[in-house]
């Protein structure tokens, strides 16, 4: 299990790894990935996807999809959906939600709280760790597939 960790300074640099892991989708990997993201509730989680969705090319709002279950973005060459489980009562309403629907080659999944989903989501790419240290985070990624393990080895960083 490969992984890697830093510290992230504020804000912006959380939005900026977001960014990057954008970078490296569209530039090396060339496919859709499954993220999981773990982290308690203002760790970040949604700061980083909107990094993502944005360097995706989304221009726009990015809002929390926390009453939503999902928020879609249908992009040029890619879609990518930013879930967040928090308030899923029963991880059957993900079938009746169409999820399997939602992960294909071109399609990028950020997912907070997938615990709440276990049974119907997809194993993941990578996984995304949150911890607080005061206005800082400390981010972790681990690789869980080939495509993840690859997804680290260009981090900068
Ligand atoms: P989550 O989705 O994990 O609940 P959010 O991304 O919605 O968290 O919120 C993170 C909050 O923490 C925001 O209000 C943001 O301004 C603040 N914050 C402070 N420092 C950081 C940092 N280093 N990275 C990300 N967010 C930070
Ligand atoms: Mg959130």
């Amino acid at each position: 299990l490969k992984k890697h960790s830093f510290i992230l300074a504020d804000e912006t640099a959380t939005v900026a790894v977001g960014k990057h892991l954008a970078e490296i989708v569209k530039t090396k990997l060339k496919q859709g990935i499954i993220v999981y993201l773990n982290g308690d509730l203002g760790a970040g989680k949604t700061t980083l996807t909107r990094g993502f969705v944005q360097g995706m090319g989304h221009v726009g709002h990015v809002k929390s999809p926390t009453y939503t279950l999902v928020e879609p973005y249908d992009l040029a060459d890619w879609q990518v959906y930013h879930f967040d489980l928090y308030r899923l009562a029963d991880p059957e309403e993900l079938e009746y939600m169409g999820i399997r629907d939602y992960f294909n080659a071109t399609s990028c999944s950020f997912i907070e709280w997938p615990e709440q989903g276990q049974g119907m989501l997809p194993e993941p790419d990578i996984i995304i760790d949150l911890v607080y240290l005061a206005q800082q985070r400390e981010i972790t990624f681990s690789a869980h597939s080939a495509l993840g393990t690859s997804l680290l080895s260009w981090i900068k960083r």
